[in-house]
């Protein structure tokens, strides 16, 4: 099993890469074995893959939107049909419940549908007579090729916030997905491909840090869209920029979620779990800190508890299961080195998952929850990537959001209350780019953008919907002058655009 290699998608097809080059383990998270090999792209690879993606990009720029719209339903209706296998692809090599996993294609699925209304979203505007007998109109255009490099987390909805659109604007496009779980990227590219999508316009090259930095510095590549981790996020974007390409790169994250006095505890409760420890707590938009009022702190802490420990913990693939296990071994002990350093500083560990019950040797960690957590421990500074939650109590509103103010990550944030002005003043002044109103992940539908504010995001677009639009094209803006048909007199002559007399 350990022999098997995933293959690069390279010219609508399967593609080994040369012989002999450098692999990496991808493993079953669940039994933590070595379940197949992924290869990494060398320099050349990546040179040859753009060569392929500069070609078909020249034509696939010059394709109908009406063809590229029904190749995208197409696509969307292969993503659904094939939705089981996709998610079972992700749970083999994430780890994550399969409810999860189909949960995460579906959210992917929305981007594709939103890029199959591509023919209205490419639509310019028009000025009649801007000047005497000359009118100006836009258009956008696709930038060439676009590349992006994705994280582990979200092996198959990530990419999909991507190429979607990035294609249907006319552009190729070069996948580089997570070398820890790439099975996913390979899979939809294939459907892609059975859709009716021409050969070299999308291509997943597997790879590290040499593939990463041999796009990011490519000249035929114009546009790099990358999430990950904050490190890698802001080296992207200075690399990138500094070769002159667009770029948006979205980084890690530490999500807070305010309960006020006056909210439905239980339903806060509920969102506190299911956002802190849905996927293990591997994802960009969970919760890490509950900012409690002081007044229901003790009566919220012991409802999540009491939640948290009905949880099961499983492999993703076990019916029950409610989280299941951690992407490797070496970031289950770094998450499990996180709950030994809060309770070395003093935070009050009230339910501690770090033995959980489960047979084997998967990377498994159970749900953990700290009470009276100081802003000042490095659970509450650093961004843990796992199943842990911190509540952090609070005197009042505004001293919530001036805590949320001063933490240098701005990816999500929600607040819970049944007042509507407290809520209205939370979400003009807290500084977060997604907001949620009882509403514990806030992720944005495909028909808006996804991106969080300070260390969150380098670069100025966010993802998807019609930032996604704008990011993936140039605009342009046309000015013509006919003057009137011949049969009717002489064309108005010396015109001034500049400063017109007659207008
Ligand atoms: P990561 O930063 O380690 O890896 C992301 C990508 O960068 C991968 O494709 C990886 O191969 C590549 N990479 C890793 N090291 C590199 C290097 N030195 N040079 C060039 N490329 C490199 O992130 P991860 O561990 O895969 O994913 C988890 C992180 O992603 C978390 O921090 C999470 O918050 C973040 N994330 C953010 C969002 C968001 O929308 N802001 C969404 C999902 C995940």
């Amino acid at each position: 099993m350990a022999d098997d290699l995933v293959p690069h998608w390279h010219r609508g097809s399967a593609w080994t890469g040369a012989a002999g080059g450098r692999t990496a383990d991808v493993f079953d998270p669940a039994t933590g074995a070595v379940a197949r090999q992924v290869p990494l792209a060398t320099t050349d690879e990546v040179d040859e893959v753009v060569a392929a993606a500069v070609a078909a990009a020249s034509e696939w720029r010059s394709s109908s939107l009406t063809k590229r719209a029904k190749t995208m339903f197409a696509f969307r209706e292969l993503i659904v049909r094939h939705t089981d296998d996709i998610a079972a692809l992700i749970t083999a090599e994430h780890g994550k419940v399969l409810d999860d996993a189909r949960g995460e294609v579906a959210r992917g699925l929305e981007v594709v549908e939103f890029a199959c209304g591509i023919p209205h979203l490419l639509k310019g505007s028009h000025s009649e007579s801007v000047s005497t007998g000359t009118d100006s109109h836009s258009v956008r255009q696709p930038v060439g090729v676009a590349a992006g490099i994705t994280p582990f987390n979200f092996p198959a909805m990530v990419p999909l916030w991507m190429f979607p659109i990035a294609i249907a604007c006319g552009n190729a496009f070069v996948l580089k997905p997570s070398e820890r779980d790439p099975s996913a990227s390979v899979r939809l590219a294939e459907l892609f491909t059975e859709a009716g999508l021409p050969d070299g316009v999308l291509s997943v090259l597997h790879g590290d840090r040499e593939a990463v930095d041999a796009l990011l510095t490519h000249p035929s590549v114009g546009a790099i869209s990358f999430v990950g981790s904050t490190p890698i996020a802001r080296h992207v974007f200075e690399t990138a920029a500094s070769a002159g390409k667009r770029v948006q790169a979205l980084g890690g994250a530490k999500n807070h979620m305010v309960v006020l006095a006056d909210a439905d505890l239980d339903a806060a409760a509920d969102g506190a779990v299911s956002a802190g420890y849905g996927s293990a707590g591997e994802r960009c938009m969970a919760i890490s800190v509950v900012v409690a009022a002081d007044a229901i702190a003790d009566e919220l802490v012991a409802k999540i508890a009491e939640r948290t420990r009905t949880l099961r913990v499983g492999a993703g693939t076990e019916s029950g299961s409610d989280l299941g296990p951690l992407i490797t071994a070496a970031h289950r002990d770094r998450v499990a080195g996180y709950v030994e350093a809060g309770v070395a500083s003093g935070a009050e560990l009230v339910v501690d998952g770090r033995d959980p019950e489960v047979t084997g040797e998967g990377f498994f960690l159970g749900p953990c929850l700290f009470d009276r957590v100081d802003p000042s421990m490095s659970i509450y500074t650093d961004e843990i990537f796992g199943p842990v939650l911190c509540v952090v109590r609070t005197p009042s509103l505004a001293d919530a959001v001036s805590l949320i103010n001063a933490n240098p990550y701005g990816n999500g944030v929600a607040l819970f209350t049944r007042d509507g002005a407290a809520a209205r003043w939370f979400e003009a002044e807290v500084e977060v780019g997604m907001v949620g109103i009882n509403v514990p992940i806030p992720v944005p539908m495909a028909f808006y953008s996804f991106g969080g504010w300070g260390k969150s995001l380098f670069g100025d677009t966010h993802v998807h919907g019609p930032e996604g639009v704008n990011f993936y094209t140039r605009g342009k803006v046309v000015t013509t002058r006919w003057g009137v048909p011949a049969e009717l007199g002489t064309a108005p002559s010396s015109l001034d655009l500049h400063f017109p007399t007659n207008r």
